[in-house]
């Protein structure tokens, strides 16, 4: 669940409101956007994945909004750390080929058929 964006590092570029399949955010006019649905996060990791200043971080084991939206020094250190991990940005080269899922998928089709 999104836990954390840090107005220090944010550009106001509004990618993340635009990525969000749930509209979590709110864009706000010459401001950082703000974590309105927090509830509504799916977890998908997309607006960290496309913050360009690694300014968002997704706990993937956050799963009640009970907690608030700051970040422990050990989270601070991890914002942006899934955009890295898939060598999204600048210098980064792209992980998408060390991908295993697709051996899960193979046996899937394998147990059951191919899909059409
Ligand atoms: S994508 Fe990152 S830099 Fe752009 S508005 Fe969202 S938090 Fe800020
Ligand atoms: S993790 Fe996905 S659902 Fe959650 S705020 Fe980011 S883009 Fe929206």
């Amino acid at each position: 669940m999104i836990k954390y964006l840090s107005e220090d590092r944010c550009i106001q570029c509004n990618l993340c409101v635009k990525v969000c399949p749930t509209s979590v955010f709110d864009k706000v006019a010459d401001h950082f956007p703000t974590i309105s649905r927090q509830e509504d996060c799916q977890t998908c990791f997309l607006c960290e994945a496309y913050c360009p200043v690694d300014a968002l971080y997704v706990s993937p084991m956050l799963d009640n909004t009970n907690e608030p939206l700051t970040v422990t020094p050990e989270e601070s250190a991890m914002l942006g750390s899934y955009r890295q991990a898939i060598g999204w940005g600048k210098g980064r080269s792209s992980t998408a080929s060390l991908d295993m899922t697709h051996i899960l998928r193979d046996l899937v089709e394998d147990d059951a058929g191919p899909r059409s």
